[in-house]
């Protein structure tokens, strides 16, 4: 598969996995000088590769392709450029990392998977209307350091060194907003020390599938 199917199958895969529902999200990917990204307002299983637009990354809107970009394009493409280590940039409105961001609540390291994003909380960005300057900003700003952020009554972003770890990255932040929401129901979560969650963040580092014989 080609770099637009991928982003095709991504936005479905959102939907099937119920992190985002219409039209609502984004996916994006860097090539090279410049960024692919979804149209905006076609729901996932209408999006065909052709559709996916094209935008220099040094660009300030303009765009080519037969459907304009998503409105979010300004935070995709400020992430992939002050970002270089970040690949692909997935938004979505998932449920229980939205709620969370209604509430503008940060996630604090209620589990250890907390260290897959590079940091012991999940900031929450401060509010601004969708598709502006400020969000961008807004955007960034929650995102240093970090790997994802929420975003305040709207939703989550996070950036992957590729799609599918990005995609992996939305599905892993959605449990922890999942998990933490509910031990708030139970008497507050018990929260790891930075200590333990730098130690995951070294033992990541060497976490995967092993096949016998070959070297660490
Ligand atoms: P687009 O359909 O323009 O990508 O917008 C969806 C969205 O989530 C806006 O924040
Ligand atoms: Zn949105």
């Amino acid at each position: 598969m080609g770099h637009r199917e991928d982003i095709c199958a991504a936005m479905v895969a959102l939907v099937e996995t119920g992190l985002n529902r219409g039209a609502s999200g984004n996916v994006s990917l860097r090539d090279g000088a410049t960024m692919l990204i979804t149209p905006s307002g076609v729901p996932p299983r209408q999006i065909r590769p052709e559709d996916i637009a094209v935008m220099p990354l040094a660009g300030s809107g303009d765009w080519d392709g037969p459907l304009a970009p998503s409105v979010e394009w300004r935070f995709h493409r400020d992430i992939l450029n002050r970002r270089p280590e970040i690949q692909a940039v997935v938004h979505t409105h998932a449920p229980w990392s939205t709620a969370l961001a209604v509430a503008r609540k940060p996630i604090p390291a209620v589990h250890y998977m907390i260290a897959a994003f590079g940091g012991t909380e999940i900031r929450c960005s401060d509010y601004a209307t969708y598709g502006t300057p400020a969000l961008s900003e807004a955007v960034l700003a929650a995102m240093e350091g970090s790997r994802a952020c929420l975003m305040a009554n709207h939703g989550m972003v996070v950036g992957g060194n590729s799609i599918s770890n990005a995609l992996w990255l939305a599905n892993e932040l959605e449990a922890l907003a999942h998990q933490y929401f509910h031990s708030l129901l139970i008497g507050g979560p018990h929260l790891l020390t930075d200590d333990q969650i730098a130690e995951t963040a070294r033992g990541f580092a060497s976490y995967g599938v092993r096949v016998k014989g070959a070297k660490p």
